[in-house]
């Protein structure tokens, strides 16, 4: 171990401090891993650190960090998790800085700020201001000059390294390469973990914001809410920036929101963390790329900040809204991890999921009327009909499930419940949903199944039907 001097120790504790009350500086290495550390120690009921794992260098001594704020942070509540992530690409360090003044703002905020408490009670959210610690400080802890991109040990991008759904074998697991790196395994340690309702992933080098898709031109379905969600971010940052302040039209994007991949796929970006989240995770994920200058410096800290952070928090208050509701077993009242499905309207993996431990589901979506389906292994398929969202706004929603008991039946006896019953014909399915077979009554004495096990029956008749469990054995 290397021994510091008293005055390099006097000074880094000077600078810790003077940072607290400016960010208007780059942070040493040790300085904001003190930063991370004195948060969760000065406000343990709203902050907790999370070391997500190790960079890629060994020798560096570096990690990555998530720090989570909520109110009863670290349990487990009723409210929608937000991901903001920044310095995924090493060199752009603007949005680290504004990432440690927004967890600085927000807690220091807490309790003088109704605003900022109604925010931080009503939803547990998780920054990370340094994605690639071995890039931002490739040059030594001290400094952010000469910082890269890539990674240091594998000269990956991070923002290329997550499962790719464009159907190539080759990307699904890790998108451009053949591994993941060391970075994006402690950010996923995260991200597999949690299911983040919305998500920015904060860049520079241009102003603009991007929705999904990176790898297709096609359509999201909520692309209507992306835009709208943009749109707010952008007049709030204009609002508060300077003249021409992502008034950024040049290019091939004519707009300052718009979709990752042009037409025809020009531009497709393979393993994006964007396209990763948003299709695997069912989170509604942004790029916020928020100056043309990668490396900002220290005077635009401060500016940067007071552009985008009432954008910022208006932001994390938008997963509140949509349709925000919980599932549950309509006799016991436990939770259940359903599946909430918008129909006609989702596509490409844009449904949610309720939370297996809480019940509470969260669906962000732009004003409309939609016909809502709730389903879940073992339990009866619930449609909700004319449910109507006002963007901005919360629809509630309090959703019981009713349990298919199973029952046991000898194949034999089968017949027989049709028979007993007004049922004109019934249908085997297995407990994925996947049909397996369908018969009227008629035709009963061919054979209806292949092994003995656990099926749900679907029995049709002209008045209604019934869906059964059954344990059907030979
Ligand atoms: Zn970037
Ligand atoms: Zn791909």
């Amino acid at each position: 171990m290397r021994v510091q001097s008293p005055l390099f120790i006097v000074l880094i504790i000077f600078s810790v401090m003077n940072i607290h009350a400016q960010w208007d500086k780059y942070p040493t290495y040790p300085e904001y891993v003190k930063h991370m550390q004195s948060w969760a120690q000065t406000y343990p009921e709203l902050a907790k650190l999370h070391e997500l794992g190790p960079s890629g260098m060994p020798n560096k001594n570096h990690h990555v960090y998530a720090l989570q704020i909520s109110d009863n942070v670290g349990k487990q509540e009723q409210e929608p998790s937000i991901l903001l992530t920044a310095t995924v690409h090493g060199d752009e360090t603007l949005p680290y800085v504004l990432s440690l003044h927004l967890i600085d703002h927000l807690l220091k905020n807490y309790t003088s700020d109704i605003r900022i408490k109604k925010i931080v009670d009503n939803s547990d959210i998780w920054i990370l201001p340094l994605c690639n610690p071995d890039g931002t400080y490739k040059a030594g802890d001290l400094t952010v000059r000469n910082a890269q991109r890539l990674t240091l040990k594998d000269n990956f991008d991070i923002n290329r390294n997550f499962p790719c759904f464009c159907g190539n074998p080759e990307h699904q697991h890790f998108g451009n390469y053949s591994y993941a790196c060391a970075e994006v395994k402690a950010i996923r340690s995260l991200t597999d973990s949690v299911s983040f309702v919305i998500a920015a992933d904060i860049h520079t080098s241009e102003e603009r914001i991007y929705y999904p898709w990176c790898i297709t031109a096609r359509r999201h379905p909520d692309v209507k809410w992306f835009k709208h969600t943009g749109q707010r971010y952008v007049d709030l940052a204009r609002e508060h920036g300077p003249p021409n302040y992502f008034d950024d039209l040049g290019g091939p994007w004519p707009t300052p929101i718009c979709t990752a991949c042009l037409s025809g796929g020009l531009y497709a970006l393979h393993g994006t963390f964007l396209d990763y989240l948003t299709y695997y995770r069912h989170c509604k994920t942004f790029n916020f790329y928020l100056s043309h200058k990668k490396n900002a410096s220290s005077v635009d800290l401060v500016n940067y900040w007071n552009y985008n952070y009432q954008a910022l928090l208006d932001f994390i208050e938008q997963a509140q809204y949509g349709l925000v509701g919980t599932v549950v077993n309509k006799e016991t009242k436990t939770p259940l991890p359903a599946k909430i499905f918008i129909d006609r309207h989702d596509l490409d993996s844009s449904h949610v999921f309720a939370n297996e431990k809480t019940g509470a589901f969260y669906r962000p979506i732009e004003s409309g009327t939609y016909a809502v389906i709730v389903s879940c292994e073992g339990y009866h398929t619930k449609t909700l009909q004319n449910v109507t969202v006002e963007f901005g706004k919360t629809t509630s929603l309090a959703i019981e499930l009713e349990y298919i008991p199973t029952q046991i039946i000898s194949a034999k006896k089968l017949p027989t419940l049709l028979l007993h019953n007004n049922y004109s014909h019934m249908e085997l399915y297995d407990l994925q949903g996947r049909k397996l077979n369908s018969f009227a009554k008629q035709a009963f004495t061919q054979r209806l199944y292949t092994r003995s096990g656990i099926y749900i029956l679907r029995l049709i008749g002209k008045e209604r039907t019934k869906n059964i469990r059954v344990h059907i054995h030979k």
